[in-house]
């Protein structure tokens, strides 16, 4: 068995979210969707979460239009996941030239 590098979330600035503390991410794989949008996102209410140790990555991706989408795994350096209001977004996509 091959152990794979996670994707680290290099920051996130969504800060309404449960795992989010100080605009960094903080729940070990996040699973972004067709769109880039990040479906982890909870919106944090009363209910905080995430694990104060852990940096977040990326579990699985599937924005197949993006450069860095391989077999619907992200292969970038790292992500940023940036706030668009409703929802969150990763920021490092690239679209296919
Ligand atoms: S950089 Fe591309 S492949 Fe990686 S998480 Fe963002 S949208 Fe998915």
């Amino acid at each position: 068995m091959t152990t794979v590098e996670m994707v680290r979330v290099a920051g996130c600035d969504m800060t309404s979210c449960s795992y989010n503390k100080e605009n960094q991410c903080h729940t070990p794989g996040i699973s972004v969707g067709p769109h880039a949008e990040c479906n982890t996102f909870n919106y944090r209410g009363n209910s905080s979460g995430g694990l104060q140790e852990v940096i977040g990555g990326v579990g699985a991706c599937i924005a197949s239009s993006c450069q860095y989408n391989e077999m619907l795994e992200c292969k970038a350096p790292n992500i940023d996941v940036g706030d668009d209001q409703t929802h969150a977004d990763c920021e490092t996509y690239k679209p296919r030239a």
